[in-house]
């Protein structure tokens, strides 16, 4: 990044801060942020600060939203005694583009593992626990990715859910093993959440 002026060097450096963005990347997007009409520019960057300062997490099912309790949570027309454990926020707007589901939801953000240092805490897998128990909940689904961490995590949410009525059931391997939720298409989606089955722990 030698020779670029400060403030470019500078929007560089920040973008190579996002995923997926190497370098090369970085200075590509920097220049072509220059080139387009100034107004564009300075609309995205707006934009990105309207959106940071102004999302939260929704306290119940803990998605990004712009309210404390989101649209969904505080909708009328979902069942209530259903509720979606998914890694993360993609994989809830995923299922809801696919427009079968009609539960509710919990996001973790995240997935256990121990090698990252990602543990039920970091996930909010006790408060995950309380409220399907105290919101009298009769089924989770779990739609973690089928990755190792992912199935971790949802034999680990089963086992801490045993005891109660509650019938928890593993999204269908529609999704390719190693996959993300977040990425399947809408047919596959709807596919994977109707061929669910119970968890069964040895
Ligand atoms: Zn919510």
């Amino acid at each position: 990044m030698k020779g670029y002026p400060t403030r470019i060097k500078r929007v560089i450096e920040n973008l190579q801060k996002l995923p997926g963005i190497g370098v090369k990347t970085a200075e590509r997007l920097a220049m072509s942020l220059l080139r387009r009409s100034k107004k564009d520019s300075i609309e995205l960057a707006q934009s990105i600060k309207d959106m940071v300062e102004n999302t939260k997490y929704c306290s119940k099912c803990r998605n990004f939203s712009e309210t404390d309790i989101c649209d969904v949570c505080s909708s009328p027309n979902r069942d209530k005694k259903v509720l979606c454990v998914v890694e993360q926020p993609e994989d809830f707007f995923a299922i809801e583009r696919a427009g079968e589901y009609r539960g509710l939801y919990f996001v973790l953000h995240g997935s256990i593992s121990p090698i990252e240092g990602i543990g039920a805490e970091e996930l909010g897998i006790d408060y995950l626990v309380k409220r399907v128990k105290s919101e009298g909940i009769k089924e989770v689904i779990i739609a973690t990715d089928p990755d190792v961490s992912g199935e971790a995590t949802a034999i680990y949410i089963a086992r801490l859910l045993q005891d109660s009525e509650v019938v928890v059931t593993r999204i269908a391997l529609g999704i390719p093993a190693g996959g993300h939720i977040g990425y399947a298409d809408e047919i596959t989606m709807v596919k994977a959440l109707e061929g669910r089955r119970r968890i069964i722990l040895e």
